[in-house]
């Protein structure tokens, strides 16, 4: 049986037996090498679930919008579950409210150019770190090298040049929010950018507040952020989100030691929440 049929056959039981009120997953969408997530509620859609290598949305985000409904069922890769464990540390989902089916995955393409999309190919785990079945088995997943090799690029650059770059990156943002609104740690109820209070973002679209939300939004995600690069893959613009994610992750791993987050539900190692007395405060 392929992965594909296993998860419409699993889906329908859940559905079937109540066991979820919801299932999400993706279907085909309108070209042979595009899907889009799906969201059912009735057994009789689960034929219309597909998975193969165009399977690009990472699902977890989804998961929110209907948990309101009853308990979710959801298909997870790496990325996907890792998202999940994120939203339950911070409290935006329970544990019991998911059923996990987990996949192997085998890295999605970029229906544009059908190469490896550049997520994947910098993605630490293909298998999911958390689920309650496995459809088929885990596969082997080497960890890419030059996890921060991007990084590097920008801080061998001499200052003016690196200012003059970070300019010429938020002067084609078109504030359109998709990186915030695809992004499993941004699940704050009043995002700052939506608050009306004067003089804290303004809403005008120039480097100058462009800057600010994205260098806000890097700092809030902090440790939390699980790598899956979903903001850069949605930016319209073409932004390079990762950058700077990595560039936090970077500065965390050397200050607290190496850690990636949201790989446990109950062993969680993100540095900015654990407090110790012997923590480094060489800042004080
Ligand atoms: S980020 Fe990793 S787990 Fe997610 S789709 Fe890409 S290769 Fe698969
Ligand atoms: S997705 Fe891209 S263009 Fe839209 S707000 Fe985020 S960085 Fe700006
Ligand atoms: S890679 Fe982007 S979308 Fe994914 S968790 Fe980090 S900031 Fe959010």
């Amino acid at each position: 049986m392929t992965a594909q049929d296993a998860i419409r056959q699993r889906a329908k039981e859940l559905l079937e037996s109540g066991e979820v009120a919801t299932f999400i997953g993706w279907e085909a969408g309108r070209f042979h090498n595009q899907t889009t997530p799906l969201v059912i509620t009735d057994a009789a859609d689960a034929d219309k679930l597909v998975f193969n290598e165009y399977c690009v949305n990472t699902l977890a985000k989804y998961a929110r919008d209907v948990v309101a409904r009853g308990k979710v069922g959801l298909v997870v890769r790496g990325c996907d579950s890792r998202a999940i464990v994120r939203m339950i540390i911070d409290q935006v989902i329970k544990r019991e409210d998911v059923y996990l089916i987990g996949v192997a995955c085998p890295g999605m393409k970029d229906r544009k150019t059908d190469e490896l999309l550049k997520k994947c190919a910098e993605c630490r785990h293909g298998n999911p770190v958390e689920c309650d079945e496995l459809i088929g088995e885990a596969g082997e997943w080497p960890i890419p090298e030059g996890r921060f090799a991007e990084v590097a690029e920008i801080e061998a650059m001499a200052q003016p040049e690196r200012s003059r770059y970070f300019e010429s990156v938020y002067a084609k943002c078109i504030r359109c929010y998709a990186c915030r609104d695809v992004c499993p740690c941004c699940t704050c109820r009043e995002c700052f950018v939506d608050q009306r209070r004067e003089n804290w973002v303004g809403k005008q679209n120039n480097v100058a507040e462009n800057r600010f939300y994205g260098l806000t939004r890097v700092m809030h995600i902090g440790d939390r952020c699980i790598e899956c690069g979903e903001c850069e893959r949605v930016c319209p613009m073409d932004l390079p989100l990762m950058k700077l994610n990595r560039k936090v992750i970077q500065d965390l791993n050397n200050l607290f030691g190496e850690f990636e987050s949201s790989l446990s539900i109950d062993d969680s190692v993100e540095p900015l929440i654990a407090y110790d007395l012997n923590d480094r405060e060489e800042f004080m």
